[in-house]
């Protein structure tokens, strides 16, 4: 018989979860990886100018790694350079099952050593945060001193935008609140320091706020109730996963509504049109605006009249998803970018080069084509990327074949849904560039045998993609 965590309290067991926990934090923050910068960036001393490099990509993550081992693959003698700020890599993707601690799930399967592909392709990584850039010059400033590049790559990944959702905080409020009710979006340790509040909460309710706006991953919040869900169900803990969102949108909605119902029945509650004004972490209290349909049509669109009204809820675990935006990195660049809040990087037509610098190239979650923010799309545009920036420094024109569009599949996500049996959904997106952006269109499909969206075939194919994408990059 398993026994679930009440048991094991019941047991006296509670020295077991302490171990795990201080296992956890130290196979995290040991930095297992050689920090890459031991690397072939060399002091000069003049202007603490640590070297010159063909290509200096910034961000070690699914859309920087990519890049830098294709130009490797296409270009031995390309000079590639990657800068990264975390000791170790730390996958976002299927994180959420270690949330719902599905077998065999565990921290190590989504932490990986940088030093293994750097060794493999060639790659030089400077262990550093970027601080600024200077394009004119054509220099990154880093925490380590000053790299120089021929050609720049982006692929920072997003920040949290705190400071505009809610205005009223301090940087102390925000400091608090990101480590209490950690986002869990952008790679590091957040996931961790969320897992550890599941695993310490007594019966209550999860609370996870969606963003508003473009996010990263947006099916992540809803695939996260649902493990969040199944790992309550198997620990007996009592209470309710509640999801508060500020419009009614719902990535795979139809897909997740089912699993929803079918799996957790009223475990699972979403409240559309609720948006999160303020959070009391004393009294566990989040309060929020609910706009609640009046009855009533606005006589000239016809859509529903709502009525604003502020309403509080307690919480035993908070995963305050705070709103996305493209990583200052971007800012730092001084690029073009998308007027909606997040500032997406605008690229010159179909191309990985950004509008305003042709020596500027970007991919991952800041681009500015109309394709969904994945890993698996960063990876697809981490290697058309690298493609044409090897065909320029070949002195070959480079454009994505039009006899290729559109690219079946060129995003595969799936989300897990369900545990013992695990039962998957997924959403695919096929990739055309006839026009002036790169576009995605979206299709979740449904198992043709039992009708339903999910199916423990898409839960195979789940962990089959991840293991398939971190070998891509890792061995
Ligand atoms: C819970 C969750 C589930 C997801 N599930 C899936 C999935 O199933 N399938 C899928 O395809 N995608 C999934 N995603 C989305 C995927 O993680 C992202 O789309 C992908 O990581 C984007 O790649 P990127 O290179 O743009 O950013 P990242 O992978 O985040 O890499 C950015 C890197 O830049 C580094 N960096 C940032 N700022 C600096 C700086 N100033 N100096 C130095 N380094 C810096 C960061 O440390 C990071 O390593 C999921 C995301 C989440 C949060």
């Amino acid at each position: 018989m398993k026994m679930n965590r009440r048991d094991a309290i019941k047991l006296g067991a509670t020295g077991v979860i302490a171990a795990a926990a201080a296992t956890t934090m130290s196979g995290c923050n040991k930095g297992e990886a050689k920090p890459a910068a031991q690397a072939k960036v060399c002091a000069s001393g003049v202007k603490n100018i640590l070297g010159k490099h063909q290509v200096v990509v910034i961000g070690g993550g699914f859309g920087g790694l990519t890049v830098a081992s294709e130009l490797k693959k296409h270009n031995e003698n390309i000079d590639v350079v990657v800068i990264e700020k975390n000791d170790t890599f730390m996958s976002c993707p299927v994180s959420n099952t270690y949330l719902g601690k599905l077998e065999g799930m565990t921290l190590g399967k989504f932490i990986f050593d940088y030093a293994k592909p750097v060794e493999k392709y060639g790659y030089s990584m400077l262990k550093a945060e970027v601080v600024d850039i200077d394009r004119e010059a054509k220099e990154v400033h880093t925490s380590q001193g000053i790299v120089q590049y021929d050609m720049l790559v982006l692929s920072p990944g997003i920040a949290y935008d705190y400071e505009n959702q809610f205005p009223t905080w301090d940087k102390n409020k925000i400091s608090h609140i990101s480590r209490v009710a950690p986002g869990a979006l952008i790679p590091g340790s957040e996931h961790i320091a969320l897992e550890r509040l599941l695993a310490d909460m007594e019966d209550g309710n999860v609370i996870i706020t969606v963003p508003a706006g473009k996010f990263r991953c947006p099916p992540a919040p809803f695939e996260r109730a649902c493990m969040i869900a199944a790992y309550m169900k198997k620990e007996d803990i009592r209470g309710k996963v509640i999801m508060l969102n500020p419009t009614n949108s719902i990535a795979k909605g139809a897909a997740f509504k089912e699993a929803w119902s079918e799996l957790y029945g009223d475990m699972i509650e979403h409240i559309d049109f609720a948006t999160i004004q303020d959070v009391d972490t004393d009294s566990k209290t989040v309060t929020y605006i609910h706009k609640v349909p009046t009855g009533e049509k606005d006589k000239d669109t016809g859509d529903a009249i709502l009525k604003p009204i502020e309403k509080k809820i307690s919480y035993e675990v908070l995963n305050l998803i705070p709103n996305n935006k493209a990583n200052p990195v971007v800012s730092m660049a001084d690029l073009e970018v998308t007027s909606d809040s997040f500032h997406k990087v605008l690229m010159n037509g179909c191309s990985f080069q950004t509008k305003t610098d042709a020596d500027v190239y970007a991919v991952g979650d800041v681009v500015g084509h109309a394709i969904p923010p994945s890993g698996q799309t960063a990876n697809w545009a981490g290697k058309q990327c690298a493609a044409e920036i090897a065909h320029r420094i070949a002195g070959k024109k480079f454009t994505l074949p039009v006899e290729k569009t559109p690219v079946p599949a060129g995003n595969v996500c799936y989300s897990m849904v369900g545990d013992d049996p695990e039962e998957g959904i997924m959403v695919t997106h096929d990739f055309s560039w006839t026009g002036t952006v790169i576009k995605g269109k979206g299709n979740v499909p449904k198992d043709p045998k039992t009708g339903k969206f999910r199916s423990t075939g898409t839960a195979k194919a789940l962990h089959d993609w991840y293991r398939g994408i971190t070998s891509d990059l890792f061995s």
